[in-house]
C-alpha cells in the first residue's frame, strides 16, 4: 500500500424530508489506502450508501453535502464543479451500483453498453473498444463471445461480473461497489468476491466495498469502516478490528452474521433498531441497544473517534475496558438481555 488515495474528513450529508433535514451522514472520517479493498459496513439506513454516492456526487435531488471534504488524489471531490466531477467519473472513480440491472440497459446488447463507455467517455476508436471489451470480459471470467448477449441472458452473478467489467473499462483508480453480492447465493458471492480481489490486486486499484454483511468484509477486505446511525464508530485493519473490536456495535455485528467460509456458529442478533435520524439521541447513538451502556454514554455529547493504536479508531467511552466487553459480547445472553 502506497499512501492514501482518498481521505474523507468530517463529511456531512443531509436529506430534505418535508420541512425537515435529516443528517444521514454526520462527521464521517476515514481513509482509503492506495491499492486496498476497504469495506464500509453497517445496517440498512446507517449512511453507507449515502457516503458512497456522496463521494461520486451522484445523489438524489433532496440530498445535500453540508460539510467536510474528500481528498482524492490531492483534490477535494466535495468542492469540484460538476464538469470536473464528470471528467473524473468512470476514468478515475467508477461506481458499481447495488443491482447490476441498474447499470445495464435491458434493450441493448452488452457490447453496445461497453462501447458507449469506451468510445464516448474514454475516446477509444470502435476497433480499440471492441478489443478492450473482449479483454474486460476475459478479465472478469466471461467468454468474449457473450458480448453479443442482452442483460437478461445472464444470471445474477454474471450480470454482476458485467457491471464490474463496465466499472473497470477506463482503468479507474478507485472503484466504489455498493452491495455487489447482495441477493446472490453464498457460492456465487464468493466467486464474485474472489474475482474482485484478484482484479484489485492485479490492477493495483483501490476498492470501497459497501455492504451490510460483515462476513463479506471479513472475507475480502484489507480494512473496515463500521458505520452506525450516520456516524463512523470504528475503523482499522480488518483482521485487527474483527479479532479485537473496541466498539460494542462491531462486536454485536460480528456475532450476527454467518461466516462466508463455514456455516458453523450460533448467530446472535442485535436487538432493537437504529435511532430515528430526524431526532438523533444525544450522546452515543448506539446506547439504546448497547448492553454496556452507562449513564455517561447518553449525556456526553457526540463521541469522537479516538486512536486505540496502530491506525485503529473507535468511538466508545468504554474503549479502555474493551477486553472485558469483548468477553461479555461473545455470550448470546448478553445481547438477549436487551430484548
Ligand atoms: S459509548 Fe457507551 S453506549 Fe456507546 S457503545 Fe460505548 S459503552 Fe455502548
Amino acid at each position: 500500500m502506497d499512501g492514501d488515495i482518498l481521505r474523507v474528513n468530517g463529511l456531512k450529508i443531509s436529506y430534505a424530508v418535508g420541512d425537515e433535514k435529516v443528517r444521514a451522514v454526520d462527521d464521517a472520517t476515514f481513509s482509503i489506502p492506495g491499492g486496498s479493498i476497504v469495506g464500509l459496513v453497517g445496517e440498512s439506513g446507517c449512511g453507507k450508501t449515502t457516503v458512497a454516492r456522496g463521494l461520486t456526487r451522484v445523489m438524489t435531488k433532496n440530498a445535500s453535502i453540508e460539510g467536510g471534504e474528500a481528498i482524492f488524489d490531492g483534490a477535494d471531490l466535495m468542492s469540484m464543479s460538476e464538469t470536473e466531477m464528470n471528467r473524473l467519473r468512470w476514468r478515475d472513480i467508477a461506481f458499481v451500483p447495488q443491482s447490476a440491472m441498474n447499470s445495464l440497459d435491458p434493450v441493448y446488447r452488452i457490447e453496445h453498453q461497453l462501447n458507449e463507455v469506451l468510445v464516448q467517455r474514454g475516446g477509444h476508436s470502435r476497433k480499440d473498444a471492441r478489443r478492450r471489451a473482449e479483454e474486460l470480459f476475459d478479465m472478469v471470467g466471461i467468454e468474449p463471445r457473450r458480448l453479443k448477449d442482452y442483460p437478461h441472458q445472464f444470471s445474477g452473478g454474471m450480470r454482476q461480473r458485467v457491471a464490474i467489467a463496465l466499472a473497470l473499462a477506463l482503468n479507474p483508480k478507485l472503484v466504489i461497489a455498493d452491495e455487489p453480492v447482495t441477493a446472490l447465493d453464498v457460492i456465487v458471492q464468493r466467486q464474485i468476491l474472489d474475482t474482485l480481489k484478484d482484479l484489485q490486486e492485479k490492477l493495483g486499484i483501490s476498492v470501497i466495498l459497501v455492504t451490510h454483511d460483515i462476513s463479506v468484509v471479513a472475507y475480502v477486505c484489507d480494512r473496515i469502516v463500521v458505520m452506525y446511525a450516520g456516524r463512523v464508530v470504528e475503523s482499522g485493519d480488518t483482521e485487527t478490528v474483527l479479532t479485537k473490536p473496541y466498539h460494542p456495535y462491531t462486536m454485536g455485528l460480528y456475532n450476527a452474521f454467518p461466516d462466508l467460509q463455514s456455516s458453523a456458529g450460533v448467530l446472535t442478533p442485535i436487538e432493537g433498531h437504529p435511532p430515528d435520524l430526524r431526532h438523533p439521541p444525544t450522546g452515543c447513538r448506539f446506547a439504546q441497544r448497547c448492553p454496556f451502556a452507562q449513564d455517561r454514554c447518553t449525556t456526553s455529547g457526540e463521541i469522537a473517534l479516538s486512536d486505540v493504536g496502530g491506525g485503529h479508531f473507535a468511538a466508545c467511552l468504554r474503549s479502555d475496558e474493551a477486553e472485558t466487553l469483548r468477553g461479555d459480547a461473545a455470550k448470546s445472553e448478553t445481547w438477549a438481555a436487551m430484548a
